[in-house]
């Protein structure tokens, strides 16, 4: 099984609620008669942080993907689609505005799939599913970034695939590294001999021993050679944004 998590937005707003309290005392300590209007600000921002750091990492929106199915969740309501009933999928990119109290506006954009779910009765439905506004998931308890590119193709891997064996070997080899190995085999690398290397092809940086043939360089997270950073960017510039014509025509 691979559950599929936006582990940025958990880690973003982990972060705001150390911060929150920090700037309470600060602005209390330059400014005294703030304390109390400032402590209601600062609590609700506080409050505000801690309800989407709990739906962050409560699990409730991770994308779970099993030999048998896909399942997620949709305003609090659970869907599970099976292999045989996936009839079309794709992911796109949808941009929201967000408007700030103090006037302006704040675009965000983020990387959602389109599964389309055709079930034994003929009844067909269409499923909008955010993946992350940071680029990708991560796969928990694993090094395994995932870009929404990437989760369709896993996504077609397992569609396509015949039999449960080769389902659950592919979700076999497509968790990466588990964080245990991946920290043991990083400190194990002495600091003059590191080579840290952003992936080509899943985006995770990582160190690599100097003293292995680059040729022979493995990544962690989706085990394909990492290749150099002048190289990625020259990648970056010719290929485009996570986009597909499936993802497209389900809008
Ligand atoms: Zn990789």
């Amino acid at each position: 099984m691979i559950v599929l998590r936006d582990d940025m937005q958990s880690k973003v707003t982990g972060c705001m609620l150390i911060v929150t309290p920090i700037a309470w005392i600060i602005t209390s300590f330059v400014n005294p008669e703030s304390l109390v209007i400032g402590g209601v600000f600062f609590l609700l921002a506080f409050l505000v942080f801690f309800w989407r750091y709990s739906c962050a990492s409560s699990g409730e929106n991770d994308l779970t993907i099993s030999f048998d199915s896909i399942r997620f969740s949709i305003d609090g309501r659970p869907v599970r689609i099976r292999w045989k009933e996936l009839e079309d999928y794709g992911t796109w990119r949808k941009t929201s505005r967000i408007s700030a109290d103090q006037g302006g506006e704040m675009e965000k954009t983020t990387d959602y799939i389109a599964l389309k779910r055709k079930k034994a009765n003929g009844i067909t439905e269409t499923f909008h599913k955010d993946l992350s506004s940071w680029g990708g998931s991560k796969v928990m308890g694993h090094v395994a970034f995932y870009t929404p590119n990437r989760v369709v193709k896993l996504i077609k891997k397992l569609s396509d695939a015949q039999s449960k064996k080769e389902r659950v070997e592919i979700i076999k080899n497509a968790k990466g590294m588990s964080n245990f190995e991946f920290k043991f085999k990083q400190r194990k690398i002495p600091f003059r001999h590191r080579d840290v290397l952003t992936c080509t092809k899943c985006g995770v940086m990582s160190c690599y021993d100097n003293r292995i043939p680059k040729n022979e360089f493995k990544c962690p997270s989706c085990g394909e050679n990492p290749k150099s950073e002048r190289e990625r960017n020259r990648m970056i510039k010719e290929t485009s944004l996570p986009s597909c014509e499936i993802g497209k025509k389900l809008l």
